[in-house]
């Protein structure tokens, strides 16, 4: 038999305003998917090739995008798919410290480049009391006030780093907490490159499982409210939408650096799923307009995408002279 993975996936059916339940199988020999509705037992979409779905975005957690569909994937379907593919992944909380918000196209590279990937991120700036909260476990110590104080002095970039062991493979990429240490020690390690000294050292990583949940929920809550809020000014800006192609081919790095080394400002960063509604509310005056309108609404609910302030003078023209023109070839 040929091997198969099998998960157990959610759709969120806006006609009908439901959430369906698939039995999603695939099988990597001939990349084919089939899938089930759990609910009437009967077949939903017979085995068929299907090579837009990338074998390594199959784990609990994630979001794929199956002919048009975005499924979430809530659990394994057998425990073989659990042992095979389940056991090593993680989800960490990585943050990019005051020091270091402009670096954020480097730093969002070595995340790729280290195997990981970035599932949600926000760009949002702390108060005192924030700072404090997310570093309780440090209230006793000698340098808390200084570490408070600088958390809260500029905006932070709050991601959620998912992928093979991501607590470990991110304290990794980020070396030593002592930056000079760092320098000395993991030169080529995040802190070895942006920190400066003890307490100004670039990014944050989550120590461990238990403290990457906490994190993350500070964040990115689960329940109820958005979390801190983002950066957003509203004033001589634009928008610019990083593409989910773009992000599944891991260039929001290098965008994001060529957009400040151009000297533009990225004022706020959020990254998005959209949903189809949505894709199609923002993309409303391209309907009846262009040709392509459906095919962006697609591209634009096909996984997440990242939306950022550009503040500039003149930023409308500016930015968008710089994009280049809408067709790349
Ligand atoms: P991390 O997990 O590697 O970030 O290190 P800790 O959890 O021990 O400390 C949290 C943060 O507090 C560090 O990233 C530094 O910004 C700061 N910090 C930790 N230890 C010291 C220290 O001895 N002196 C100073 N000035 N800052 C420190
Ligand atoms: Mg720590």
């Amino acid at each position: 038999m040929d091997e198969r993975f099998a998960f157990l996936a959610e759709w969120y059916d806006p006609s009908a305003a439901l959430l369906r339940r698939y039995q999603l199988l695939y099988y990597p020999k001939d990349a084919s998917v089939e899938m089930f509705d759990m609910k009437n037992q009967r077949t939903f979409l017979r085995r068929t090739k299907f090579d837009e779905l990338h074998p390594e975005d199959l784990f609990v957690g994630n979001r794929v995008n199956i002919f048009s569909r975005q499924l979430n994937l809530i659990g394994y379907g057998d425990q073989y798919t659990a042992n095979k593919l389940g056991s090593k992944k993680e989800r960490t909380l990585a943050m990019i410290k005051p020091d270091a918000v402009t670096k954020v196209g480097d730093i969002i590279q070595m995340i790729y480049d280290a195997n990981l990937i970035v599932t949600k991120a926000k760009m949002t700036k702390l108060t005192w009391k924030q700072a404090a909260d997310f570093y309780t476990e440090h209230q006793s110590k000698s340098f808390f006030n200084n570490l408070v104080q600088f958390m809260s002095s500029g905006p932070v970039i709050a991601m959620e780093v998912m992928g093979d062991e991501a607590v470990s493979t991110w304290r990794k990429v980020l070396g030593p907490t002592d930056s000079g240490v760092a320098q000395k020690d993991a030169a080529n390690s995040l802190r070895g490159q942006f920190g400066t000294d003890g307490t100004k050292n670039a990014g944050h990583g989550s120590e461990s499982l238990a403290s990457a949940a906490r994190e993350l929920e500070f964040f990115f809550p689960s329940t109820t409210g958005h979390g801190p809020s983002n950066t957003a000014k509203y004033s001589d800006c634009t928008c610019c939408i990083i593409k989910p192609h773009a992000i599944s081919e891991a260039l929001t790095g290098k965008i994001l650096k060529s957009i400040i080394e151009n000297g533009f400002e990225i004022s706020a960063l959020q990254m998005f799923n959209m949903d189809r509604v949505n894709a199609e509310e923002f993309l409303e005056v391209y309907k009846g307009v262009v040709a392509e309108y459906t095919n962006m609404v697609d591209e634009l609910c096909s996984g997440p995408c990242m939306a950022l302030e550009i503040h500039a003078t003149d930023a409308p023209r500016t930015f968008r002279e710089f994009c280049g023109p809408a067709d790349p070839v």
